[in-house]
Parts: structure tokens; sequence; C-alpha cells
């Protein structure tokens, strides 16, 4: 990247271990997809060119439980999936962290009925909700930040109890009109 280049190569720095632990965990969450309904287009949206989530360096999605440290639930959970979210959640490694994405995850949404879950927060910890019907990439975006803000502060969960975080992301950007205007150069 030229990085390299920039600095004399002599050059050493100092700081803690436990910056660098900090460091490394939140610019690699791999992220354990658990996509059901609409939302999971908008994750998918998140990983692609246009939003480009690996800049924040989460864009390895796994599914894999045990190679994934971040599940992202997008869409409604059906009561007869909750065993099989909730087994994912186990083989999970620690430390872990769980994003509510949208409204059905968080509440069940629309779906007032005995068939769906009333929000997964009631089986397994969240830490952060992405409201929205769905969110925008840019607003789970902020939720996965919200996650590294908390790791760079040596955040990390309680071994022996696991406590939801339960952040709420909060939207503080302007929406601009989508699509974005595209400019096309023909060569001539
Ligand atoms: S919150 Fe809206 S977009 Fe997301 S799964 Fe539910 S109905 Fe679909």
């Amino acid at each position: 990247m030229g990085i390299e280049t920039a600095p004399p190569t002599d050059m050493f720095l100092t700081t803690q271990l436990q910056k660098v632990l900090n460091w490394s965990r939140r610019s690699s969450l791999w992220p354990m997809p658990f996509a059901t309904a609409c939302c999971g287009i908008e994750l998918m949206a998140t990983a692609s060119s246009r939003y480009d989530l690996a800049r924040f360096g989460a864009e390895a999605m796994r599914f894999s439980p045990r190679q994934s440290d971040l599940m992202i639930v997008a869409g409604r959970v059906a009561i007869k999936m909750m065993p099989v979210l909730q087994r994912i959640y186990l083989q999970m490694t620690e430390p872990k962290w769980v994003i509510s994405m949208g409204a059905c995850a968080s509440t069940g949404g629309v779906f007032d009925t005995y068939a769906t879950v009333q929000g997964v927060d009631q089986f397994i910890p969240v830490d952060v909700y992405v409201p929205g019907c769905p969110p925008r990439p840019e607003m789970l975006m902020e939720g996965i930040m919200a996650i590294q803000r908390h790791i760079d502060q040596d955040g990390l969960p309680a071994k022996k109890q696991r406590h939801p975080l339960g952040i709420t992301v909060q939207p503080t950007h302007t929406v601009r009109p989508q699509p974005a205007p595209l400019t096309v150069s023909v060569r001539g």
C-alpha cells in the first residue's frame, strides 16, 4: 500500500499489548450472517463494492460458526428456527457479538403472530439494535462501528456471564437520493 515508504525503515513504535490486541480484534470481525428475509439483501449490499464493508475489516462473512465472532440476525425468525439460531450462537468463538438488524429481528416487526419470534433478544444476548425496515447499509455499518468502538475501549464481554450491550443505532447521516448519479465517459 506504499505505507512502508513513508516513515524511515529504522523507526519503531511502543504501545501496550492490550491496545494491539484490541486493535486486531476490532479490525478483523468475522460476521456470521443469519439472513432469513429482505434485510438479508441489505446485508449483502453492505459487502458490495458501493458500500465496501472491507474498509472496516468485517467483510469476511463466514458460514461456519466456529470461525465467526459477530452474528448478524437479518430478518424475521420463526419459532422453529430459534433452536438453530441458538445453537449457532453457542458454537461461535469467544469473544462474540450480536447485531439485531431490522424491525423483524428486534421486535417481530409487522409479523405479530405466534409463529414469529417477537425479538431475538428473548433468546440470545443482543449487543446492537439496528432499526429500520430494512435498515440501509450505512446503518448496519454504524452498528458494526459501535461494536468496534466498544472493543477499542477494552469492552470485552465478561467470561463468566454474558451481558448484552443493548446499544441502539441512531441515524446521524443525511440520506442521499438513490440511485446516485452515474457518470459514464466514452472514449472517442
Ligand atoms: S424489517 Fe422489513 S425489510 Fe427487514 S426482514 Fe422485516 S419486513 Fe423485511
